[in-house]
């Protein structure tokens, strides 16, 4: 069974299309990159399928029940958020941002896990010599993964991270993939929004394509990089080539003078 599936979501806002017929289904072990155009409806629906807004139509399960039927403590079990803004105002400390991921364990049998569980979060995201820091004080990049590790001490089945990557030097970037890669390996499914599509390319399982509200590609990623379909949905000439096996997409700079 499915671990989320999503049947034709529409979300309307404010009288416009936002999402337009979505069918998604999200399988325990995997990595699904949700890529397209700024404004394509992302991070839309990143919220909706993680219980954070309501469709306007549509159908969303997680674990075979409606979305809607989970309580918030619940949903936190079983899903954890990485917003785009990632905002928090309160000067709280690192460490305290990342144990705050822990809360949806309180008073449970797997409050037993919260250290080990806040030092793997540390560790993955290299934020050790963060931990005394106010959040509010941090770069853009050390926010980001500051509030990555937050969201991996949750320790969820299902993972949402949209844009986790955006703010982040190089090899960050590649830390975060193989962390998601790592988590898909234990069979969790972590559904990633990403602007890079080589980084898909490299390490998601599936890549959905969004553009103006619609799914208009779904597959492995040599099925999804095409370079006429790409090119398409962002009005841009790019070239695909293939290294390592991996599908890389490169914006064709044929007329750049030299
Ligand atoms: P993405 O994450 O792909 O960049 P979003 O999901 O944030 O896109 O937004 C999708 C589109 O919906 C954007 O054009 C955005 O401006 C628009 N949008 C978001 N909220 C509203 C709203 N309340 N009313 C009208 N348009 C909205
Ligand atoms: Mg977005």
């Amino acid at each position: 069974m499915s671990l989320l599936v999503a049947r034709d979501v529409d979300v309307v806002r404010d009288g416009t299309v936002i999402l337009d017929g979505v069918s998604l289904e999200i399988q325990r072990g995997e990595v699904l990159a949700l890529v397209g155009p700024n404004g394509a409806g992302k991070s839309t629906l990143l919220g909706v399928l993680s219980g954070d807004a309501r469709p306007t139509r549509g159908a969303i399960e997680l674990d075979g029940r409606p979305i809607g039927d989970y309580r918030p403590l619940e949903l936190a079990r079983h899903r954890a958020v990485l917003t785009q803004e990632n905002a928090v105002s309160f000067p709280f400390r690192a460490i305290e941002v990342i144990q705050m991921g822990r809360s949806p364990w309180n008073r449970t049998s797997r409050i037993d896990e919260d250290s080990r569980a806040v030092t793997d979060a540390v560790e993955a995201t290299d934020v050790s010599h963060l931990l005394g820091r106010r959040y509010t004080s941090l770069s853009g990049g050390e926010k980001a993964r500051v509030s990555l590790a937050r969201v991996l001490a949750q320790r969820t089945q299902l993972l949402f991270l949209d844009e986790p990557t955006a703010a982040l030097d190089l090899r960050h970037q590649e830390d975060v993939m193989l962390t998601a890669r790592a988590l898909a390996a234990e069979d969790r499914a972590v559904v990633v929004v990403l602007h890079d599509l080589s980084l898909a390319g490299a390490y998601a399982d599936r890549i959905a394509l969004l553009s103006g509200g619609r799914l208009v590609a779904s597959g492995t990623p040599h099925e999804v990089l095409d370079a006429e379909v790409i090119g398409g949905v962002y009005g841009l000439a790019v070239r695909v080539i293939v290294q390592d096996g991996v599908p890389m997409v490169l914006p064709v700079r044929d007329s750049l003078p030299r």
